[in-house]
């Protein structure tokens, strides 16, 4: 914990304000670098250092959760969205949310077995990358 009288910089709170703002308004996960990208284009002499700092704060605080995918860097997310999913865009390589779920998936597990959580990822184009 920071002792009260610990003077922080004032740039490192605007930053990080700046940081938290960025995932507030964030419509699909981010990773470090693409949050980096989105503070920079504010506050240009951002550096990723603080970006990773503020998102493990945050991720300790349970405002972000990470997205991970085998291979891939972790993205990171609001903790506060309902149940979802993800698509992968193969080609820009860009998360997004998906809205809604999978009727029925817990019935593909044989019997006696317990479903506690599932994930499903689409992988594909998006609507940017795919044929016009
Ligand atoms: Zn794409
Ligand atoms: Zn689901």
């Amino acid at each position: 914990m920071y002792g009260s009288s610990r003077a922080l910089p004032r740039r490192n709170t605007r930053q990080r304000s700046a940081i938290r703002d960025v995932f507030e308004h964030a419509e699909r996960p981010l990773t470090v670098e693409e949050a980096h990208a989105a503070l920079v284009a504010r506050l240009p002499r951002a550096g990723i250092a603080t970006v990773y700092r503020t998102v493990a704060a945050m991720v300790a605080q349970g405002g972000l959760v990470p997205v991970e995918m085998p291979g891939e860097p972790v993205r990171y997310e609001r903790a506060d969205i309902a149940h979802h999913h993800h698509f992968r865009c193969e080609a820009c390589r860009r998360v997004f949310d998906l809205s809604g779920c999978i009727e029925g998936l817990r019935a593909l597990a044989p019997p006696r077995f317990r479903v506690r959580d599932h994930s499903v990822t689409l992988y594909g184009t998006c609507a940017n990358c795919g044929p016009a």
